[in-house]
């Protein structure tokens, strides 16, 4: 990451913690977001998904909402979740889940956390379906990985989650769940983390990126690779081909919204391609980190905002 891009980003995420510029853009910019999310509710984002699976294109379904404040809060988000279960199975749409800890009250109380989040994958193994827990920032990765652990441990196989390539920790994480036969989202990284934890130059996480898949490729464990770089997707598909590992031993990830086009040629070519679909009210902390990843998502949102 070169130092003007480490500013913007830094800056961006910076700017868009403050709280009177949440609730200004939340007032005012829940226009400029739609490009980013599949609707306010669940049918939306359903119709959403039957597009994209007609284009041979996945998804993983995520009920946007993180960093509650009430418990009350996370036991509406996990009836909603399995609202969202019932309607995949329903819809018979190919789709799986994601979710975020905090969302499910992982700030507030584990115990109730992993109660809420384990109700979301019992409903979703009763209907063949599969739960990914995304990774937030690095206070709650310990405690992410240790749900994941609890509930492979109590039979409920049907969950994984995200490790984040910025971060030191990583590579021995990848082998912990490798070991644990845990399937992963290899990402990396969307949080303001410091420099005591995480990479801070795009070049070591791109290396350490590169390290973990192939990591996975070659123990032959089905991995998901989400990412819209070129420098990633390109240099995957060329490993896989060099050394014979065939297209349905991992998945191409991407965001609703970003490189549609290149999503649908992907899954021409042949690979499996999942595309991470948000919906629901709570968009705020979602849309920034999209914006602050690239300065070319801003431009976009403020050409939708003129147009
Ligand atoms: C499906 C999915 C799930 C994720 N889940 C998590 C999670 O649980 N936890 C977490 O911390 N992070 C998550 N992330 C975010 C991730 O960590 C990165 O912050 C995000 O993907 C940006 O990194 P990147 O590799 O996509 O490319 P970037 O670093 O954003 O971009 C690198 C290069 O890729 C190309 N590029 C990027 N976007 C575009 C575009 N729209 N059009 C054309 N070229 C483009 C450009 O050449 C750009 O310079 C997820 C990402 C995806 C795709």
């Amino acid at each position: 990451m070169d130092f003007g891009t480490k500013l913007y980003r830094k800056t961006l995420l910076t700017i868009a913690g403050n709280k009177f510029v949440e609730s200004l853009s939340v007032k005012y910019g829940k226009k400029l977001a739609g490009k980013f999310i599949a609707g306010d509710n669940l049918s939306d984002a359903l119709k959403e998904i039957e597009a994209l699976n007609n284009k041979g294109i996945m998804a993983t379904l995520d009920h946007l909402g993180e960093g509650i404040k009430h418990l009350h809060e996370a036991a509406g988000y996990r009836d909603e979740y399995i609202r969202l279960v019932e309607g995949i199975a329903r819809t018979r749409a190919d789709s799986n889940i994601s979710l975020k800890p905090t969302q499910m009250g992982l700030a507030l109380d584990a115990k109730t956390c992993y109660a809420n989040i384990r109700a979301v994958v019992a409903k979703a193994k009763e209907t063949g379906n599969y739960v990914r827990i995304d990774m937030e920032d690095s206070p709650f990765t310990q405690a992410t990985l240790d749900i994941i652990h609890r509930l492979h441990a109590e039979g409920l196989t049907n969950v994984g989650t995200v490790l984040q390539a910025y971060l030191y920790r990583t590579e021995q994480d990848v082998e912990d769940m490798i070991q644990a036969d845990i399937r992963l989202r290899l990402v990396k990284g969307a949080y303001k983390e410091p420099a005591s934890v995480a990479y801070q130059n795009a070049a070591d996480v791109i290396d350490n990126f590169k390290k973990i898949i192939r990591r996975h490729l070659d123990h032959g464990i089905y991995t998901a690779i989400a990412s819209h770089d070129d420098r990633i997707i390109d240099w995957v598909k060329a490993y896989a081909e060099q050394h014979r590992i065939p297209k349905d031993a991992f998945e191409f990830q991407m965001l609703y919204g970003l490189r549609m086009n290149d999503q649908a040629r992907l899954a021409a070519e042949g690979y499996r391609v999942r595309c991470y679909v948000p919906y629901g009210a709570m968009w705020y902390p979602y849309y920034t980190r999209r914006l602050a990843e690239k300065p070319a998502n801003l431009w976009m949102v403020l050409k939708n905002m003129f147009s």
